[in-house]
């Protein structure tokens, strides 16, 4: 079992990761017998978890109640904020309840965003089941819900009381869910950790076959470096948490322009940090041989290098213009300045970020 602690003052939580963990009632802390608890899920892993997980925390000594909604980014919304409170209320759960959120980073968002207001703030524990929500979403205490008019746009930080990784909850993770958290993966590599990355090509075959040892290292270490950023940048103001976002302005920008339909997450990241890669080589800041190794890994880790439906360089770059990090009119990016290495760049000329968009698609299309 590996564990680890975000320390922020008053706000410290554990992390801990191991394969099990759900099948005892220890790993839930800090629930104790005597509390009460609302456990959030939805239709997809209710009927895989639900069940056992009552056992578990019944045999505790905690009175459970749940809530399961539909499965979707669509549901990430107000709607079903208010769906848990009414769940809440009806069943009469005080201000020393505590919110489960198991699932995914759709999930652990609504939740920790109920948890944030329900009755001025009452405790959650996150539970994440994907690798992206294990390695990511579920640290860090962002919470939100979307809005019709843009993805994220209200919500709060606040920490989880703790998580629990079980990474036997991967071996239901359908493959393409499961290759969209690898590119976060990858992204703490190419980011912020150059031995790192070497391992993770040493060892991509073996978290492709879910090697318990193997997922169990590779998403320890996602955990030190998330939380290491998170305790010296809590609430993204200083500029080191947005180096969490390498690739994602391209990203977004991609998601956008596809309407979120055709690219998961960590897909369009995977584009993005290769267009990011892209930006820094034109910039004279990143080899050409660097590129093609970040591409041969991505692409071990079934994952796209090229764009798999029709995207359009200029209006990516934009939508790129409406992010939240341009100032003045002008980009402000996050590049890599080697693999392991990123800083944030201001300024640069938006001719070469499209340079950069074109050729990334049409340079892998060649291949
Ligand atoms: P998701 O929660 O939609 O899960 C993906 C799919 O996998 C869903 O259909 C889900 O039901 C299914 N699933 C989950 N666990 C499973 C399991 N063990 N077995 C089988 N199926 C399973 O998507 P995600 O990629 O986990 O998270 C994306 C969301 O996370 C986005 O809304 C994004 O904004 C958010 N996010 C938040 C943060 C943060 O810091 N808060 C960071 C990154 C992403
Ligand atoms: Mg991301």
């Amino acid at each position: 079992m590996k564990k680890m602690t975000i320390t922020l003052g008053q706000r410290n939580y554990p992390i801990t990761i191991s394969s099990g963990l759900l099948n005892h009632f220890d790993s839930f802390e800090p629930l104790k017998k005597g509390d009460q608890g609302m456990l959030v899920t939805n239709q997809t892993l209710a009927p895989l978890y639900l069940s056992s997980i009552r056992t578990v925390l019944e045999q505790g000594g905690v009175r459970l109640d749940h809530i399961i909604l539909p499965d979707g980014e669509k549901y990430k919304s107000l709607a079903s904020i208010e769906l848990i409170f009414s769940e809440l209320l009806r069943k009469w759960h005080g201000r020393h309840t505590t919110l489960i959120a198991l699932g995914g980073g759709v999930i652990g968002d609504l939740t920790g965003f109920a948890a944030s207001c329900y009755q001025r703030g009452i405790r959650y524990i996150q539970i994440p089941t994907t690798l992206l929500a294990q390695v990511d979403a579920s640290i860090g205490g962002k919470t939100a819900v979307n809005h019709q008019l843009g993805k994220n746009m209200i919500g709060a930080f606040y920490q989880p009381a703790s998580v629990i990784i079980d990474i036997d909850c991967l071996s239901h993770l359908p493959m393409r869910q499961f290759s969209s958290g690898l590119a976060e993966i990858i992204k703490y590599g190419i980011a912020f950790d150059f031995n790192f990355f070497c391992w993770l090509e040493d060892n991509m075959d073996s978290l492709l076959r879910r090697d318990i040892d193997a997922l169990s290292h590779c998403i320890s270490r996602c955990c030190q470096i998330k939380s290491k950023i998170i305790m010296d940048d809590e609430r993204d103001e200083n500029g080191l948490r947005a180096l969490l976002n390498l690739g994602h302005t391209y990203a977004h920008a991609i998601e956008t322009e596809t309407n979120y339909i055709f690219y998961l997450h960590g897909e369009a990241v995977s584009i993005g940090m290769l267009m990011a890669a892209q930006t820094a080589q034109k910039l004279g800041l990143f080899s050409r041989t660097d590129i093609i190794r970040i591409k041969k890994l991505l692409l071990r880790a079934k994952l796209p290098i090229q764009g798999f439906h029709q995207i359009d360089p200029k209006s990516c770059l934009l939508h790129m213009m409406h992010d939240k990090k341009v100032m003045n009119g002008k980009l402000r990016l996050i590049i890599p300045t080697a693999i392991g290495q990123s800083e944030i760049y201001e300024g640069i000329d938006n001719e070469i970020v499209l340079a950069s968009i074109k050729e990334t698609l049409m340079l892998s299309m060649n291949q």
